[in-house]
């Protein structure tokens, strides 16, 4: 018979045997909350308490993104805490809903349960079935956020560099090419601050919202259908990544296609769900080669899952020795880097759209543009650029931030032209699939993570996305330039309302709804 943790809990409760059985089921102390499976204090200390009730989230079956091992849910509600007073999601809708299980996937519930009962949906054996699949190329990249988070997960401090460890793991564990999303961090900044450059000088729709975030784009689609014109066209690093490698990269390479496969390392358990919506499974590369059994991209590993990975290959991590990614769709800029950070798309599409309308290189101040720089939840900066005049700008991490913001935008009273949303709080560094380092996760982490990042950046040659000799080639030998008709059939996308599955509560300025 199979018993939930939560009910093995209750009967345990009244014993005073709560620790001892905590420890011989697997709990770990507080002290080591990495991992799955610690409990929260109030479940450690012997007492006749009966464990308080308070509810979770939901998800659907088929979610792509994530999920929940009923069995070790304790009902303890610090998903809903997360979900409702981070996000704004749980809660903000009338009910019934009738056809969908409102969630962003952004993952930030499963930093903050307590028992690892929530996670993302796991595909470590199929990345494990690829890489022994002779029949195919699988070409595996790190988002920007992972080098800053992994270590983490193998006893390193919050925040360690991992970068040349990664791509040694990534060589060890078999993968045909190691490559790097930063290259596509830098695409998407080219694309995007040209975008933005347009809006700016034609007259289009101000403010620009940056879309790199999947789930503050649905967000946008649940809530705020009414401002998706507001959304970048321009798709994330990874959705520009995969058609990339599929076109570009495949040619240049001659590999087939159809016998590619990306799998892409991330800080993100959203993108499990990005790379699933219908526009890119028969997207960009479909259409490129009129044959739709070529998805954009293949696989999403979350940074927790690639350390499942490498721990089941006996890899030992934080121990190998650091090694480089393979050349054509790897190089990247500071800028690209500092992606992975509240802020950090601001500032490094502000110091490409400088040069784009003035034609010289940012100047030094917009290299450390401190405005935009840290944990506080919406930070506010204007850049004075010759020939486009004062640029306020605004940036908000954790979406019931992004939702203040949006309610400026609704009542008409946003000052702003251009404004960058990451869903998780202190940008991707934290993101849903990354360590749990501290459970629920922490600020002092997020800044060790943070200014590894900015300390990187500055320590680069390469500060300019648009200064990369990677993406430059990429523009010259294949796609022009940015916003051309190559780049727009490759790099950039559309949005969907979703207004239909929701009704959302009227909310006040400050983004909390009326009871
Ligand atoms: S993944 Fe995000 S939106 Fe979905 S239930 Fe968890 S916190 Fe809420
Ligand atoms: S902030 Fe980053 S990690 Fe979090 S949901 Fe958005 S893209 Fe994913």
């Amino acid at each position: 018979m199979s018993i939930s943790r939560r009910r093995f809990i209750s009967m345990l409760a009244g014993t005073g045997t709560v620790a001892a059985a905590a420890t011989l089921t697997g709990c770990r102390p507080v002290s080591d909350p990495s991992g799955a499976g610690w409990l929260p204090n109030q479940y450690r200390d012997q007492s006749n308490f009966k464990p308080p009730v308070r509810g979770r989230v939901a998800f659907a079956p088929d979610d792509p993104a994530i999920m929940r091992d009923d069995e070790k849910c304790i009902l303890c509600g610090q998903c809903i805490e997360a979900c409702e007073k981070v996000q704004s999601v749980f809660g903000y809708y009338e009910l019934p809903v009738f056809d969908d299980f409102i969630c962003v996937h952004c993952g930030q519930c499963s930093l903050w349960c307590p028992t690892g009962s929530i996670r993302a949906r796991n595909q470590v054996d199929e990345v494990l079935a690829a890489i022994n699949d002779p029949n195919y190329v699988v070409v595996a990249q790190p988002s920007p956020a992972t080098r800053v988070g992994l270590g983490e997960e193998f006893g390193l401090p919050a925040g360690t560099w991992v970068e040349g460890q990664l791509a040694t793991s990534m060589k060890e564990a078999g993968f045909d090419y190691a490559m790097d999303i930063n290259f596509s961090a830098d695409l998407t900044i080219t694309e995007e601050a040209a975008e933005l450059v347009q809006r700016v000088t034609t007259g289009g729709v101000l403010p620009q919202f940056t879309s790199c975030c999947p789930a503050w784009v649905k967000f946008v689609e649940y809530y705020y259908p009414e401002l998706i014109p507001h959304l970048s066209s321009a798709r994330s690093p990874i959705g520009m990544h995969g058609p990339v490698i599929k076109t570009y990269f495949a040619e240049k390479e001659g590999i087939d296609p159809e016998k590619l496969l990306t799998v892409t390392l991330t800080p993100c358990v959203a993108k499990k769900f990005e790379i699933a919506r219908p526009e890119f499974v028969n997207g960009a590369v479909a259409k490129y080669y009129n044959n739709e059994n070529i998805k954009d991209n293949d696989i999403i590993l979350c940074a927790r899952e690639y350390a499942e990975l490498l721990r089941k290959l006996d890899i030992d991590f934080a121990n190998l020795p650091e090694g480089k990614f393979d050349p054509l769709c790897s190089q990247g800029s500071g800028g690209g880097l500092i992606f992975g950070n509240t802020g950090g798309v601001m500032e490094a599409a502000v110091r490409t759209a400088y040069y784009y309308i003035t034609g010289e290189q940012p100047p030094e101040h917009l290299l450390h543009f401190e405005d935009v720089r840290g944990l506080k939840g919406i930070k506010k900066a204007s850049v004075d650029i010759p020939g486009a005049g004062t640029v306020k700008v605004a940036v908000a991490h954790g979406l019931l931030n992004a939702r203040k913001l949006c309610e400026e935008v609704k009542r008409g009273t946003c000052e702003f032209q251009f404004m960058e949303v990451m869903a998780c709080p202190g940008g991707c560094i934290s993101g849903g699939g990354q360590p749990r380092t501290a459970v629920p996760p922490q600020d002092w982490v997020r800044q060790a993570r943070i200014d590894t990042n900015y300390a990187k950046d500055a320590s680069y040659s390469l500060r300019n996305c648009h200064d990369n000799p990677e993406i430059q080639a990429f523009y010259n030998d294949f796609a022009e330039k940015p916003l051309s008709h190559v780049a727009h059939e490759l790099l950039h996308t559309h949005y969907h309302s979703r207004g239909d599955k929701v009704t959302p509560k009227e909310v006040d300025a400050e983004g909390q709804y009326k009871k």
